[in-house]
């Protein structure tokens, strides 16, 4: 039995239902996929037939809702410090939120948001809490996932601490949770690559967040020093956490049966890299 679920970000071109068919088509057993135009604030409603192909295609590939990781646009910014851009942004997470749940998905990863340099971390990460709030409070069944980040320019939740501030205000705490990206770890300071710095890492995660909360992994290497906050996602073995960074995590059971999901440069070499993981997983 496979403990591990791995897959990448794939492309949803055509139509939501082409996702679980790219994502089959790389050996993945876990996905990510964008339900709408991610660098628009508006796109069309998903359609009857998108919904029913999406659902059918899932079920005749074997993929379940808890493997699947949509992720929001990213043009939200739930932590705005202006009125009309935080409503803007609230009523564009709604409608993400509403989409998971027309398509039956458990699961919305998104970037907590950015100060912009206009209020402090702590009073973006309570618009942040906030904006949750408010986008659970109207829909149903759909979990909202926090992303740490790298820290780049002015955005919150490049450190466990700020995904745990989140939470601590969200309300209905059965219906959060947090997604780690390794190179945005990296990026903020985590170092995964040397043994003392990985164990350190994760018992910091545990003792501030907590393991319960985890439900997605982004496994990325990176292109930047470690604490450099610059995102730049490497292909694993080609940045500076190394292959070894990750044949770590595929033996560590703490990253079983979540979505573990590929955001690599190179979509060519996909199935190439699903296939060392699992490899590595004994599986
Ligand atoms: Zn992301
Ligand atoms: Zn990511």
């Amino acid at each position: 039995m496979a403990t591990k679920f791995i897959g990448a970000h794939v492309s949803a071109a055509g139509g939501v239902e082409n996702a679980p068919v790219n994502a089959a088509d790389i050996g993945a057993t876990a996905f990510a996929l964008f339900t709408k135009n991610q660098r628009q604030w508006k796109s069309k409603p998903l359609t009857e037939e998108n919904i029913r192909k999406f659902k059918k295609n899932c079920e005749d590939l074997g993929f379940s809702s808890k493997h699947i990781l949509p992720h929001d646009s990213y043009l939200i910014n739930l932590g705005h410090p202006e009125r009309a851009g935080i409503e803007k942004s609230r009523d564009a997470f709604l409608d993400e939120m509403q989409r998971c749940e027309q398509l039956g998905l458990e699961l919305l990863n998104f970037h907590p948001g950015s100060h912009l340099k206009k209020i402090s971390e702590d009073e973006c990460l309570q618009r942040v809490a906030e904006s949750v709030n408010i986008a659970l409070d109207k829909t149903k069944g759909v979990i909202a996932v926090i992303e740490n980040t790298a820290g780049q320019g002015s955005n919150v939740g490049y450190r466990f601490d700020h995904l745990a501030r989140i939470i601590e205000l969200v309300e209905d705490q059965t219906r959060v949770g947090v997604c780690i990206d390794t190179c945005h770890g990296w990026a903020g300071g985590y170092d995964f690559l040397s043994e003392e710095g990985y164990e350190k890492s994760w018992e910091d995660f545990e003792a501030t967040v907590g393991l319960k909360y985890l439900k997605g992994i982004h496994l990325n290497d990176a292109k930047k020093e470690v604490g450099s906050k610059v995102d730049r996602h490497a292909s694993l073995g080609e940045g500076y956490m190394t292959q070894k960074t990750f044949e770590r995590m595929m033996k560590d059971d703490r990253f079983d049966d979540i979505p573990i999901i590929l955001e690599t440069p190179n979509p060519d070499i996909w199935a190439e890299e699903i296939k060392w993981l699992n490899r590595m997983a004994g599986q």
